[in-house]
């Protein structure tokens, strides 16, 4: 039976215009079928629609997150991780040791913590297992760094790990002190393989933990999220990028998936394996809708990939893929129709994919619009604008991301830190954005605060107090239209999603109020009336008052 709901409201966000309209959205079983600023037509009243009538509370696209790692994010909400902070070494020891109490831990039981960070740090020196063998002598401890490729272990965890290195690897990622032994910190593929192990749970043990975490999101007025692979593990079993789409697969299959997942496994996997990927998931709840690339580091780390050198030193970073290899798979991703994301934070790096892409499709013209991304372009050079322009690649950049580092951004790239992050010149030179969070990178942000950050450069507690270079807020209809029809478009399903337009797919948040009438410093404390997906509401936040009258 056809089901026919009537959304009202006084505030319904249009993504594609980027304007709001009072009046009503018309939703035929899993589709929107019309909007109307003015009369409903008598075609839809005539079949006994369900109407809720919400006032002045803002009906908006569904938000989408175009920029996540979903399994690490959930094992954070599950408290499989806990997080940590602090200003040197033992501040973070001391934080974890406060965090999880030595008498209620099991023998082996692992701990597995995030959020050291040694730039972060008063002394800039990495970490030593000692520190962390007086707080811990005997359960093994792993602490994720904030970039999410190192990982800072103890000894028994070391006992533990360290048989299991890829001898080719070990001098390549295992730190070891001046005498030779392992001093405790681990990169790069090492300390992913090591997650692997650490986190070596079965799909149904994946499923249980990914779960509630996708319920939470969609209480944010998520109803997509993109899931990018981390730096993949050489594993017995293949790659591991935490790519899981039989999870989701599961997940769906008992009836568990109350959002999109569009997935981008690692693309060195492989074409025909990407390929055979998205063939295996079809339905439109999950996609295999590209692959992920790592270009460069970041500058905190002096590890992005910069065309002049860093302040006050010689190195100008490098890039993790050397730009040969990366020119090869960007013309392969162009040639397969396979769209990209690609990590790329400094200059250099952002320069070169530019010139790739244009290359590539110049090269292979009757492929059409391959949408591809690079993600963060934190340092990207205001003269590579145009160049951005031209490319049509979208900017898919974080909106927390410039107010957890904007203290100390000049630190590493001098003059050029006052070019960061440049939002309203990305929409003056009409390159789309779409906006995420990069979680767990950080946590717990949400679209409202994405939104509050991009029109004020603010931190949420009013940091800096006029915003940092406040020429480049967004305005409220700039900052909606990056997380729902930019960051569809990012994820290369906009023809489905994104905006309240007569075809796609019934994805809708309702907020609870309306946002065109909130003060600006507000934002961030809305909350998320309904979210529905394919026209069935997955999260409610309390019931509206259904009425007949039009
Ligand atoms: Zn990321």
């Amino acid at each position: 039976m056809t089901s026919i709901q009537i959304l009202k409201s006084r505030s319904i966000f249009m993504a594609e215009a980027q304007k709001f309209i009072a009046g009503a959205v018309v939703i035929v079983d899993k589709k929107i079928a019309g909007v109307y600023s003015g009369k409903v037509p008598i075609r839809f009243l005539a079949l006994r629609p369900k109407i809720s009538d919400f006032g002045e509370q803002t009906v908006v696209p569904g938000f989408i997150e175009s920029h996540s790692h979903m399994f690490l994010s959930a094992l954070v909400y599950n408290q499989k991780i806990t997080l940590i902070s602090g200003n040197s070494e033992t501040a973070c020891a001391a934080d974890l040791s406060s965090k999880v109490p030595r008498n209620r831990l099991k023998p082996h039981q692992w701990i597995v913590a995030k959020g050291w960070y040694v730039p972060a740090w008063q002394e800039k020196r990495l970490p030593s297992r000692l520190t962390l063998d007086h707080y811990f002598p005997d359960n093994p401890v792993a602490i994720i760094a904030d970039d999410l490729h190192t990982l800072w272990l103890n000894t028994a965890a070391l006992d533990i790990l360290l048989p299991l290195v890829n001898p080719n690897r070990f001098d390549r990622d295992v730190t070891v002190t001046a005498r030779g032994d392992p001093s405790g910190v681990v990169g790069e593929q090492t300390a992913m393989a090591f997650l692997h192990r650490i986190f070596d749970y079965s799909n149904s043990q994946k499923a249980a933990i990914l779960a509630p975490y996708l319920d939470h999101l969609t209480s944010l007025g998520l109803t997509s999220t993109c899931d990018l692979a981390l730096l993949p593990a050489q594993t017995i079993n293949g790659l591991d990028d935490q790519i899981y789409p039989a999870v989701y697969h599961e997940l769906a299959h008992q009836n568990r998936l109350p959002l999109r997942v569009h997935l981008y496994p690692y693309f060195k996997r492989g074409v025909a394996a990407l390929k055979k990927l998205a063939a295996n998931y079809t339905t439109p709840r999950i996609r295999i809708a590209g692959g992920k690339l790592f270009f460069d580091g970041v500058t905190s780390s002096y590890t992005a990939w910069m065309k002049a050198p860093y302040e006050g030193r010689k190195t100008m970073g490098m890039p993790i893929i050397p730009a040969a290899e990366m020119k090869k798979l960007i013309f392969l991703a162009q040639q397969s129709g396979i769209p990209l994301r690609i990590h790329a934070i400094g200059d250099q790096a952002i320069h070169e994919a530019l010139i790739d892409f244009i290359a590539a499709e110049r090269q292979f013209k009757n492929s059409g619009l391959v949408q591809h991304c690079l993600e963060h372009l934190e340092t990207i050079d205001p003269v590579d604008l145009p160049l951005m322009t031209k490319s049509r690649v979208i900017a898919s950049v974080q909106p927390s991301h410039p107010l957890l580092d904007y203290r100390t951004a000049d630190r590493y790239v001098g003059k050029r830190s006052q070019t960061m992050w440049p939002f309203r010149s990305f929409d003056r030179h009409h390159i789309p954005m779409a906006f995420g969070t990069d979680s767990p990178v950080v946590t717990d942000i949400t679209p409202m605060d994405n939104l509050y950050f991009a029109m004020t450069r603010q931190t949420l507690a009013g940091d800096p107090p006029t915003g940092w270079h406040s020429n480049q807020r967004l305005t409220l209809v700039q900052v909606l239209a990056a997380q729902t029809i930019g960051a569809a478009r990012a994820c290369g399903f906009a023809d489905q999603i994104g905006s309240l337009t007569v075809g796609k797919l019934a994805d809708i948040a309702v907020l609870d109020r309306n946002i065109e009438k909130t003060p600006i410093r507000e934002i961030k404390d809305i909350q998320i009336s309904g979210t529905m997906v394919d026209g069935n509401w997955e999260y409610r936040k309390q019931p509206v008052n259904n009425t007949m009258k039009v």
